[in-house]
C-alpha cells in the first residue's frame, strides 16, 4: 500500500469573548499577542513536522473561528502548509468562518491566497433562534457572508445548519431549510445540537424548550427531505452535498485515511507505512504549553491503535457510500456481518449492493444500534 496523501487540519483556538453558551471545544477569547505567537508555534510546528516526506491534499482550518485571525496570518499559515506539505493544485483548502467575522476584503483576499472552500457557521435562517443559541449574527448577516464568499470566487461553500434547537417548529425548520437551499451552498452539516456538560445551556437545560426524542427523530427526517429534493442528498448521517461538493477532507476521517491535527485539542491518525492500521494521538487543551514548547510533537499524547477492521466499519457505516466486506481479511468475520446485514435488510434499516453494506434512511436515524448489532456479527465471525 502507497503512503496517499494525508488530511491537514490546523486548530485556531480563537473565539469572540462570549462564547455560545451551548459550546464545549476547546477555545480562548482572541487576543492579538498570542494569535501572533500561536501562528508562528503553528507554522514552526508545520515546518519541522518529524513524519519525512507527507504530502496534504486537504487542509482544513477549523475553530474557534478562524477567520479572527484575519488575511494575514491566515496567509502565512497556509503558504507554510504549501511549502511543508507540498498542496497539489488541486488540493482542498476549507476555512471555517463564523458571519460576523468577515468582510468582502478578507474573503477575497482568502481566496487569492489560495483558500478553496468556505464552511459558514450558519445554524438557523430564524433569527429568533440564532439570538436562544446565542450567536452573534443575524440570518442576514448569514445571507450576506455566504454571497461574499460566491462572489469572491469559492467554488464550495458550506453551511452549518442546526437542528432541534430550542423552540425549533416544522414551519421554523422549513424556513432555515429553503433560507440556504436558495443561497450558494453546495455543502450543508445538519447537526442535533447536544446539551453538552459544563456549558451554560447544561445548567439550565430543564428550562429549555427542547423537542423530544421522537420530535428530534422528525426534524432530521424532514431536514433530509427537503434538502434531498433540493438536490443535495446526504452522504454521510450528517452531511449533505450536491454532486461534487463533498467535503473531502472530512471523507477522510470517515474512510479512516490519515490526517495530521494540528494545535490544543486537535486529533490525528497517522497509519503506518504499507499498513491499513496505525495510531491516534492528539494535542492537549492547553494553548500556552503549545506556543512554549520548542518541539510540540513531544507533547503528542497517545490515544491507541486505529485502523482495525471494527473502526473501518463503523467509520463507514456513516456514509452512504457504505462499508465494502471485501476488505475485511478473515472469511468467517465477511459471512457473519453479510448474514446479520440480510437480516437488518429485511428490516428495511440496511442494503446490500454486491458485498457493500450501507445504512437506509430509516437506519440513520438508529445509527448506534444497527452499528452496534454490525459489529457483534463481525466480532463473533
Ligand atoms: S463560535 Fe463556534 S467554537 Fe466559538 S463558541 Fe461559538 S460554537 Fe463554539
Amino acid at each position: 500500500m502507497n503512503r496517499q496523501p494525508i488530511g491537514l487540519y490546523l486548530h485556531i483556538p480563537f473565539c469572540r469573548g462570549d462564547k455560545c453558551p451551548y459550546c464545549d471545544f476547546y477555545s480562548l477569547p482572541f487576543e492579538e499577542d498570542l494569535a501572533d505567537a500561536y501562528t508562528t508555534a503553528l507554522i514552526r510546528a508545520m515546518e519541522d513536522h518529524p513524519f519525512g516526506s507527507l504530502q496534504a491534499d486537504t487542509v482544513y482550518f477549523g475553530g474557534g473561528t478562524p477567520t479572527l485571525l484575519g488575511e494575514k496570518r491566515l496567509d502565512a499559515l497556509l503558504q507554510a502548509a504549501v511549502r511543508s506539505f507540498g498542496l497539489p493544485r488541486d488540493s482542498e483548502i476549507t476555512l471555517e468562518a463564523n458571519p460576523e467575522s468577515v468582510t468582502r476584503e478578507l474573503l477575497q483576499s482568502l481566496r487569492l491566497s489560495g483558500f478553496t472552500r468556505v464552511s459558514v457557521g450558519v445554524q438557523s435562517g430564524v433569527d429568533t433562534e440564532l439570538a436562544a443559541l446565542g450567536r452573534p449574527h443575524t440570518a442576514a448577516q448569514a445571507r450576506q457572508a455566504i454571497l461574499w464568499a460566491h462572489q469572491a470566487g469559492f467554488a464550495h461553500i458550506s453551511a452549518d445548519l442546526m437542528l432541534a434547537i430550542p423552540g425549533q417548529s416544522e414551519e421554523s425548520l422549513k424556513q432555515s431549510t429553503s433560507f440556504l437551499t436558495s443561497l450558494p451552498v453546495d455543502h450543508i452539516s445538519a447537526y442535533l445540537l447536544k446539551i453538552e456538560e459544563g456549558t451554560p445551556y447544561h445548567q439550565k437545560r430543564r428550562e429549555l424548550p427542547l423537542p423530544d426524542e421522537d420530535a428530534t427523530a422528525d426534524c432530521y427526517l424532514l431536514c433530509a427531505g427537503l434538502l434531498e429534493v433540493a438536490g443535495l442528498p446526504r452522504y454521510e448521517i450528517s452531511n449533505f452535498a450536491r454532486p461534487g461538493g463533498q467535503c473531502r477532507h472530512n471523507l477522510k476521517y470517515w474512510r479512516c485515511q490519515p490526517y495530521l491535527g494540528l494545535g490544543p485539542a486537535a486529533h490525528s491518525y497517522l497509519q503506518r507505512e504499507d499498513s491499513r492500521q496505525g495510531r491516534r494521538c492528539f494535542f492537549a487543551k492547553d494553548l500556552q504549553v503549545f506556543v512554549k514548547a520548542d518541539n510540540p510533537y513531544t507533547l503528542l499524547q497517545e490515544e491507541g491503535e486505529g485502523g482495525s477492521e471494527e473502526e473501518r466499519l463503523m467509520l463507514a457505516l456513516r456514509l452512504t457510500e457504505g462499508f465494502d466486506a471485501n476488505t475485511l481479511e478473515n472469511p468467517l468475520g465477511k459471512g457473519s456481518l453479510l448474514c446479520k446485514a440480510r437480516e437488518l435488510a429485511s428490516h428495511g434499516l440496511c442494503q446490500i449492493q454486491g458485498e457493500t453494506v450501507s445504512l437506509t434512511g430509516d437506519g440513520m436515524l438508529v445509527s448506534n444500534g444497527v452499528t452496534l448489532a454490525l459489529l457483534e456479527a463481525l466480532e463473533v465471525g
